[in-house]
């Protein structure tokens, strides 16, 4: 923990460093580093060794290092670029360095006979070993030896590069230098500037004790708020004339077991007069939306409004149809809310809700929109969470004085996370799919045998049925991509037949996206050969083939929701992995994860254990919560004993939680407002 007053510098503003200006102060508060002490929390992602000089003779191919020698050789060679060439010696070798973009000083100073430092990863070319653009410094004379910390690696943001932010903490480990004693503030010094031989495992265990303050303070605020809004009033939502019971006479299927007993959990929290704020999971086609219906159902026994969120046009609309079909018989009338609804369906609609005589709004973003004000909202249901942001939550709240929340997600999180990133809810979860359900048939197939796919769904759709192409996932740059996955359709609409065939990409527009989705939908497109992520929650039962190219590049979370748009109807689903050779040892594992369990659950709970905590730099599960140090993937291990603890301190400890609450406060605290 840190203590701003044992340590009085930390609440110093970022600009008491030396060089620091007005243009690095705003650069630095894109990283969230305004003060001292968010400097020295802004902790190195990894670290390179340049605390000691390789023979050139000793280089390996890939391998990060620095090396030291004489400029023997200097000259501009002219290939497809023109490039600054230099050969460097250092008595076991040569080795040259290439730039492509220097300037004049750079030149005269890159001369025959000056010593050069330099730190790079060494590639092969026709002439041996090469550096390009390596990290150099030139000296006149024997430079001085080499740092002895291992050199820290920073996450960065446009205006600020390495060199400057390891000057900055430079300035911040000296200023603080002489601090003794064992607390967080020493081991986020010690992070960084870690001496030469600490082992991966010294800082690792560092890296985790600071890791572990920040998800105890996470946990904390979480568990705060959620105290905070149970002791806030909300309007009780009793059992009256029990219209649920007519519902369920007229499902046409029973609730499974996880069904009625989550739904109980529901209705048991409807009925306190302190508000709901509950976490429904279920994997896809677990049926959740029938139990929002009921909730939906309750609200309006007592007369009171609910208003459900998807996240896309089609999904509004598909609930609205299912809510119509449900509700509608019961005497509950049922609205829905876009933003492409002409004036007068508009205000018609807005009257209806103003007036109350609407129980249930159904929408998109739309509903937030000033215009639409609730008689007396006192449900609020948001499907496919992870969507919403915490502000458009917010203005929800607004509009219902304090209402009843629940929020439905499909994404399948482990326990332990859930705990930590949404503690501050109840959480009910649906773990069992409904009978009769299809199991998808997955196989992992590589790339040469394309063709025989193609064929596949060919004679699908020929017969009547729809297939997915997801293109395969290029990080370096959306164009490329684009181009891939147009050419990838092009090809298919050869095979399938060009009216058949649709793109779906992230650069069309959302009116666009809809237009596609809904012909699908509406099966006038056979075939959708997709970039992004297909819409969560989509449901064709008609799509019966799902091809994933590249699987061996996604996370399982990932290919577990895109496998999920198929088998939805009564025909048997294949979800194809069409994945390109070589295959690494853990892509294959996840292959065969995904190949033998459809559990989005276990398939999660395996994801999170083959990232675990060994893997140093993995990217972090979901965008939506960022810590500043911790990594769920990385630090879940941790996460029993960190409850543990927190819910001691809390019990016993006050002046530590308002410690840490200080410390790590502003990040949490600020994704808290649900
Ligand atoms: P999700 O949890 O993904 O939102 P849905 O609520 O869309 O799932 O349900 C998927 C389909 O399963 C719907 O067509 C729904 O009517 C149906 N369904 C839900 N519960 C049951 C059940 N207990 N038995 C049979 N079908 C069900
Ligand atoms: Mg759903």
């Amino acid at each position: 923990m840190l203590d701003n007053q044992k340590y009085p510098e930390l609440s110093q503003s970022i600009k008491s460093l030396r060089g620091v200006g007005p243009s690095l102060t705003k650069t630095l508060g894109k990283l969230e580093i305004f003060t001292i002490g968010d400097l020295l929390k802004h902790l190195p992602t990894s670290y390179e060794d340049r605390s000691h000089i390789v023979p050139i003779k000793a280089l390996e191919l890939g391998q990060n290092a620095l090396i030291e020698g004489e400029i023997v050789d200097s000259q501009l060679a002219y290939g497809k670029k023109r490039s600054l060439l230099i050969t460097v010696s250092d008595n076991t070798g040569y080795i040259k360095i290439r730039f492509f973009h220097f300037s004049k000083n750079q030149q005269s100073a890159l001369k025959i006979g000056a010593l050069i430092r330099a730190f790079g990863i060494p590639r092969i070319t026709k002439s041996g070993f090469e550096f390009a653009h390596p990290d150099y410094q030139v000296h006149m004379e024997k430079p001085p030896p080499p740092s002895d910390s291992l050199t820290p690696v920073y996450a960065l943001t446009k205006g600020v590069g390495q060199r400057r932010m390891r000057s900055l903490t430079k300035q911040l480990v000296e200023i603080t230098s002489a601090k003794q004693g064992v607390d967080s503030y020493e081991t986020m010094l010690y992070l960084h500037r870690p001496p030469q031989n600490a082992t991966d495992n010294d800082l690792r265990e560092a890296q985790e004790k600071i890791a572990a303050d920040e998800l105890t303070a996470h946990y904390i605020a979480m568990k705060q708020q959620q105290r905070m809004y149970h002791s806030l009033p909300a309007i009780p939502l009793p059992s009256s004339i029990k219209l649920g019971r007519l519902l369920l006479n007229q499902l046409g299927f029973t609730l499974t077991k996880a069904q009625q007993r989550v739904l109980r959990e529901v209705l048991e929290d409807l009925e306190k007069p302190i508000p709901m704020l509950r976490l429904l999971q279920g994997d896809v086609g677990s049926g959740k939306t029938i139990i929002a219906a009921f909730a939906a159902i309750r609200a309006a026994e007592q007369g009171r409004q609910t208003a459900i969120m998807a996240p896309t046009e089609i999904l509004a609309e598909q609930h609205y149809l299912n809510f119509c079909n449900w509700l509608e018989p019961l005497g509950i009338s049922v609205e829905l809310v876009t933003g492409k609804q002409r004036a007068p369906v508009k205000r018609r609609v807005e009257q209806a809700i103003a007036s109350g005589t609407a129980l249930v709004a159904i929408g998109t973003h739309a509903i937030f929109q000033k215009s639409i004000s609730f008689n007396n909202l006192s449900l609020t249901i948001i499907d496919e969470q992870h969507r919403f942001g915490v502000h458009q939550r917010m203005a929800l709240l607004e509009k219902g004085a304090i209402s009843h929340q629940l929020v439905m997600t499909a994404t399948p999180i482990p326990r332990t996370l859930t705990m930590v990133l949404y503690g501050n809810m109840d959480v009910s979860v649906i773990d069992e799919q409904p009978p009769g359900r299809q199991k998808i048939d997955t196989r992992a197939i590589p790339y040469e045998r394309r063709e025989q796919v193609i064929s596949a769904i060919k004679s699908a759709t020929d017969g009547g049925q729809q297939a997915y192409w997801v293109c395969p996932l290029i990080a370096e740059s959306d164009q490329l991509q684009l181009a891939a996955a147009e050419t990838t359709a092009q090809m298919l609409s050869q095979h399938i037949g060009a009216s058949s065939v649709s793109l779906l990409h992230g650069r069309m527009t959302n009116t666009d996206k809809t237009t596609v989705m809904r012909a699908f939908k509406d099966g006038k497109i056979k075939l959708l050969v997709a970039t992004t992520v297909i819409e969560v929650g989509m449901d064709v039962p008609n799509a019966t083939i799902m091809v994933i190219e590249n699987p061996e590049r996604m996370g399982l979370a990932q290919l577990h929701q895109l496998r999920g748009r198929v088998g939805r109807g009564v025909l048997p689903s294949h979800c194809i992995l069409l994945y390109k050779n070589p295959l690494s040892e853990k892509a294959r594992e996840r292959l065969e994860i995904m190949r033998t369990s459809t559990d989005g659950f276990h398939i999660a709970e395996k994801d999170l254990e083959m990232r675990g905590p060994g893997e140093l730099g993995g990217t972090r599960q979901t965008g939506e919560q960022q810590f500043r140090v911790a990594d769920l993937a990385k630090h879940a291990h941790l996460i029993p004993s960190i409850i543990t603890n927190a819910e001691a301190l809390m019990r016993s400890d006050k002046q530590a939680v308002d410690l840490l609450l200080e410390t790590w406060g502003p990040r949490s605290i600020e994704t808290l407002k649900v």
